[in-house]
């Protein structure tokens, strides 16, 4: 492959500060060089100029629901409401629109049945369809009347669509099994209700027994487990079972923040969608409807808590529930803003959340995240410096490139 020499970069590494007019060389699909001086030309080199250019790592959105299409906040049944061709399609064109805002990987939050994301996995590496490197969910596991089990009850499917239920650890471990057996590498439980839904907001619906067990069957196979724990009791239950990452944790408070600093549990806090879900609620007048009431209070207290948790070290990711009908797909980088204008966190640092802290829940902190030598080039070019202004990431035109693993996707260079 040729290689490509950039020139004069601001170079973003994700974990540090910008390092201004820095030289890089990208060889077949890595980073082979990072020179403050003159790269020797080789016959055959690309050399591209990006003076007034930052170069960063590709964005990792660690909470993304690839078969979410136009959906309203209570879908019925999820997962069932067209069938598995269309949303394949649909998870396959939102995977594409990922790609090109640069989001070069994705993690599955799952809710999605009929094997979609490991297909659309196999599909993207055996070069099918275009899309970002992809962390496959399925089905969400939880238990009979639990938080996803509100679909009405004389309703009787032959096709599970977007959960399955299980009771009793045997039940979860065979679930888990089977995903796993299926190309699912992330379960998705639901111990706790609330955020996006007016079921109660505490009590735990998993047992301890059963939570360890669906993280035992997954870590024994090299799989990944995040919880649905918006609650301060099933955010503890979680953790203390040993859970990967906490979607939403709108309680979290000191108690959780140590927990999870001593574990060294992911936290998703998905604030963008409670912002857009509330937004929209007052639209329609007359203030906010009192069943909103304990979203409203969950978002306030995270959103109080957030700097926190990042000052204590808590590991903190981006990505939220795109694809309803009032958050559409490729506004993920509307997020990025969201936490440095609304919950006061440094540009800098929501870039490491959207770089560093993705790749190592993707187990490759070593190979993605950072630009380094010998790392894979996952990489974008920003016209103008997102560290200073986070919000240029939100325009495809400043986008100027999009390369994942030494691949143009999007070249304007
Ligand atoms: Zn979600």
């Amino acid at each position: 492959m040729q290689r490509i020499v950039f020139t004069g970069a601001n170079l973003l590494d994700g974990a540090g500060e910008a390092r201004p007019r820095t030289n890089i060389v990208v060889e077949d699909d890595r980073i082979s060089a990072i020179e403050e001086g003159p790269v020797a030309a080789r016959p055959g080199d690309r050399t591209v100029d990006l003076a007034g250019k930052t170069l960063m790592p590709g964005l990792i959105t660690c909470h993304f629901h690839s078969t979410y299409h136009d959906l309203s906040v209570l879908p019925a049944p999820l997962g069932l409401e067209r069938p598995p061709g269309y949303l394949t399609l649909a998870a396959a064109a939102n995977l594409r629109t990922a790609l090109y805002c640069g989001y070069t990987s994705v993690v599955s939050a799952g809710g999605i049945g009929n094997d979609i994301d490991p297909q659309c996995k196999l599909a993207i590496e055996d070069g099918l369809i275009e899309g970002p490197r992809l962390i496959a969910g399925g089905r969400g596991l939880d238990v009979p009347s639990g938080y996803s089990d509100s679909e009405s009850w004389w309703w009787e499917f032959t096709n599970h669509g977007a959960h399955q239920m299980c009771s009793g650890p045997e039940s979860f471990r065979a679930a888990v099994r089977e995903e796993v057996k299926r190309g699912v590498e992330i379960i998705k439980i639901f111990p706790g209700g609330g955020h996006g839904s007016e079921r109660p907001h505490t009590g735990v619906s998993l047992t301890q027994a059963e939570l360890e067990a669906v993280c035992e069957a997954a870590h024994s196979r090299g799989a990944r487990v995040r919880a649905h724990a918006p609650a301060k009791d099933s955010i503890l239950a979680s953790i203390r079972a040993g859970v990967d990452i906490i979607d939403h944790g709108d309680e979290l408070d000191q108690e959780c923040i140590e927990l999870m600093v001593r574990t060294g549990t992911f936290l998703v806090p998905s604030m963008f969608f409670t912002d857009q879900l509330l937004k929209q609620s007052e639209g329609f007048g007359a203030g906010l409807p009192s069943q909103m009431a304990p979203l409203a209070g969950g978002f306030e207290q995270i959103r109080k808590m957030l700097p926190v948790a990042q000052e204590a070290g808590v590991r903190i990711l981006v990505g939220d529930d795109f694809g309803v009908d009032f958050l559409s797909h490729g506004r993920y980088a509307e997020e990025l803003e969201f936490y440095v204008e609304k919950v006061g966190i440094s540009c800098s640092d929501v870039i490491r959340w959207a770089t560093c802290n993705g790749a190592e829940l993707m187990g490759l902190g070593d190979d993605l995240g950072g630009i380094r030598v010998g790392r894979l080039a996952d990489l974008l070019v920003v016209d103008g410096d997102p560290s200073q202004d986070i919000a240029l990431l939100q325009d495809a035109a400043r986008l100027k490139a999009i390369i994942k693993g030494g691949v143009f996707h999007k070249d304007e260079l």
